[in-house]
């Protein structure tokens, strides 16, 4: 652990209230101090070198020192450090990067709207879809359907769409009208006897009796993650996607795919939707976007989404929304470039070829007696320890057996995510097949430390 007698450490126990950190622990413990990073590498201020099996928070496409992103930040501060984009404004990088995502994405998405951050976006796609359904004159469809163990952020309202307890507790949340509904996890939530397409069926029914029950008239979104990534790494079972996108035409519903860690080739395919065969009327896109190497998201919409926001604002005047940093140009500027390296490397390809190396090597571990289950795809995955293999019996939540195997994963040079007993992997696409071999290793020789 770290040596609290560093200065650094001591300031930061001082003056710092971090996120997600059990402030109490942290003041016995000290942080883990990130110094340096080159490639899928970091190193913490005692030199101790690990590989970033996370790629910080599911986001450094692009590795740890990339020089072009770096070059793309300075030649843009260069020129115009800052300028907004209210009011008309508009500048180089913020539309150069608009038509670059257009040209990426789904033909149906045809419109960027920029943010800080996922939640920030998912904050404004609650407002974009209640704007817009009062423009179209039915003031009554406001409800979003959500998942259970959804991740769409912590601001006041995306936290409401977010489906896990811990982001809601003790935070008194507004009544934001979010119905939350079964995560698509067929080994956790399966019933006995119930087969996959079963699974999905149930699911379905589930939603539209939802839909029915509440009237059609009621619900204006449903927004989920193609692939579910802070609730656990949950893919969702054969059919489902395709099932949900069917109601949402049936209904007249939004569906908003949050591709804030699917996105820009995770799973092996550009993205998320992609890979399961729909196509959203609404996108949210971050992280990978500009590897983390500046705060900045986007949120792409189809032209009848776009027409009804125009022709509301048109009316009343304005569309009364937006921030500072909406389209800031260094975070747009090295997002392009961010998204050049992408396509030169071929970085989605390598996610799916090397991808297809880590799901393989990572199978492996489901004979290892702690394990439960191993899932994912392309370069996302999670293994999940279970007490009884056989009857999925979870672990005593108080035994803490995912933080202290993510604890063992860092002795041997390995930073994963702990998401109750679940460690997720999640590593930076420019990983190599040697390296993914290596990650495996390193978190086998853990899980045996582990009891
Ligand atoms: N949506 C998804 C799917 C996410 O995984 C996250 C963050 O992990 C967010 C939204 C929120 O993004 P941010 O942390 O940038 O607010």
């Amino acid at each position: 652990m770290t040596d609290l007698s560093n200065s650094l450490a001591a300031a930061d126990i001082a003056h710092s209230l971090h996120p997600y950190t059990n402030a109490r622990a942290h003041e016995d413990q000290g942080p883990m101090i990130i110094s340096r990073g080159e490639g899928i590498y970091v190193w913490d201020s005692n030199g101790k070198q690990y590989i970033e099996g996370m790629a910080g928070l599911w986001s450094v496409a692009v590795g740890f020192s990339e020089p072009r992103l770096k070059a793309a930040a300075l030649a843009q501060m260069d020129e115009l450090p800052y300028y907004h984009t209210f009011t008309s404004k508009a500048h180089a990088p913020q539309i150069r990067l608009a038509e670059k995502l257009v040209e990426m994405s789904p033909e149906a998405l045809t419109k960027v709207f920029f943010t800080n951050s996922g939640s920030e976006a998912n904050d404004t796609v609650i407002k974009m879809v209640w704007y817009l359904n009062n423009a179209l004159g039915r003031p009554q469809k406001k409800k979003f359907l959500a998942r259970n163990k959804a991740y769409h952020g912590v601001t006041v309202a995306s936290a409401s769409l977010t489906g896990l307890p811990g982001n809601h507790t003790d935070f008194d949340l507004p009544a934001i009208p979010v119905t939350h509904l079964t995560t698509p996890h067929y080994w956790r939530f399966g019933a006995q006897g119930e087969s996959e397409a079963q699974f999905t069926a149930r699911l379905l029914k589930e939603i539209e009796d939802t839909i029915l029950a509440e009237g059609p008239e009621t619900i204006a979104a449903f927004i989920g993650e193609p692939v579910m990534g802070a609730g656990g790494v949950i893919l969702p079972p054969e059919g489902y996607w395709e099932g949900v996108a069917a109601l949402c035409k049936k209904y007249d519903i939004l569906l908003v795919a949050d591709e804030v860690i699917n996105g820009f080739g995770r799973l092996g395919t550009t993205f998320g939707c992609e890979s399961f065969g729909f196509v959203p009327d609404i996108m949210v896109l971050s992280k990978q976007i500009s590897s983390s190497y500046m705060p900045l998201a986007a949120i792409l919409v189809s032209d009848a989404v776009y027409n009804a926001i125009a022709d509301n604002s048109a009316k009343i005047g304005t569309f009364g929304h937006g921030y500072t940093g909406s389209g800031h140009p260094v975070a747009c500027a090295v997002g392009l470039e961010n998204l050049k390296i992408i396509e030169e490397r071929d970085l989605v390809g390598n996610a799916a070829r090397v991808g297809a190396v880590m799901q393989a090597e990572l199978a492996r571990l489901a004979d290892h007696p702690l394990v439960g289950e191993v899932r994912g795809t392309g370069l996302i995955a999670a293994v999940e320890m279970v007490a009884d293999k056989a009857a999925r019996t979870p672990f005593d939540a108080k035994l803490k057996l995912g933080a202290k195997a993510a604890e063992f994963c860092n002795e041997q040079g390995l930073i994963v995510r702990a998401i109750g007993d679940a460690l997720a992997l999640c590593p930076p696409l420019i990983v190599t097949e040697d390296e993914v071999r290596e990650i495996v290793a390193r978190m086998e020789r853990a899980l045996d430390a582990t009891q």
